[in-house]
C-alpha cells in the first residue's frame, strides 16, 4: 500500500491555522489530524483528547525521556509536542497525516522526515495578526504580548517553507490548501 504524506501546517499563533485546517479536514476524509499533546491549561470548551492531550509538566518530561515526541518545543510558557506512534500507524496505513505545530516544532520535523511537505500559513499582515488575537479572547493580555513576541521570530522563518499560504480570505486560502494536497496525490 501506498503510504501518506506527511504535512506540517505552521504559523504564528492568530494566524487562522486551526480555522483553514478544521475547514480542510471536514472537505477531506483522507487526511489524519495528530492530536498533540502540551502542558498549557484547557481552555474553555476543550476536551482532554479532542483538541489536545492535557498532559502535567511531569507527565510531560516523561514521554520526553522515554523519546515518544516525533518534535516537542516550549512555546510560550508551555510545552507542545508531537506523539510519534500514531502519526506513524497512521502513515503506514496510507492517510496523509496532518500536524499543527508552532515552528521550531516543525524544523524540527523538517530534519528528521526530509520528506515532509512544509506549509507555512501566514496573517496577511502582523497588525491583522494583533487584531485577530486580540479579537479572539482566548488569552490575556500579557499572554497575547507574549505569542506576538514569538509570531515576531516566527515569520522571519516564512522563506524556509516548501509553500506560503497567506490567509486574507478563507475561503481562498482553503482552496490553496487543497490544491497543495492535491499536487502530492496525482
Ligand atoms: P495554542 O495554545 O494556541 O493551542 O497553541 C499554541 C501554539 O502551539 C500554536 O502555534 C500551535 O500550532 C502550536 N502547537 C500545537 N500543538 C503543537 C505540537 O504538538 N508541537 C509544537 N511544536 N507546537 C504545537
Amino acid at each position: 500500500m501506498r503510504k501518506g504524506t506527511l504535512y506540517v501546517f505552521t504559523g504564528p499563533s492568530g494566524a487562522g491555522k486551526g480555522t483553514l485546517l478544521s475547514r480542510l479536514r471536514a472537505e477531506d476524509d483522507r487526511l489524519f489530524y495528530s492530536i498533540s499533546a502540551t502542558t498549557r491549561a484547557p481552555r474553555p470548551g476543550e476536551t482532554d483528547g479532542v483538541q489536545y492531550y492535557f498532559l502535567k509538566k511531569t507527565d510531560f518530561e516523561r514521554k520526553i525521556a522515554q523519546n515518544a515526541f516525533l518534535e516537542y518545543a516550549k512555546y510560550v510558557d508551555n510545552y507542545y509536542g508531537t506523539l510519534e506512534a500514531p502519526v506513524n500507524e497512521k502513515l503506514a496505513a496510507g492517510y496523509d497525516v496532518v500536524l499543527e505545530i508552532e515552528v521550531q516544532g516543525a524544523m524540527q520535523v523538517h530534519e528528521k522526515r526530509p520528506d515532509a511537505v512544509m506549509v507555512f500559513i501566514a496573517p496577511p499582515s502582523f497588525e491583522e495578526l494583533a487584531a485577530r488575537l486580540r479579537g479572539r479572547g482566548t488569552e490575556d493580555e500579557e499572554k497575547v504580548r507574549k505569542r506576538l513576541e514569538t509570531a515576531k521570530q516566527e515569520l522571519k522563518s516564512m522563506d524556509r517553507f516548501d509553500y506560503v499560504v497567506t490567509n486574507d480570505e478563507v475561503g481562498r486560502a482553503v482552496r490553496e490548501l487543497h490544491g497543495i494536497l492535491a499536487k502530492r496525490r496525482t
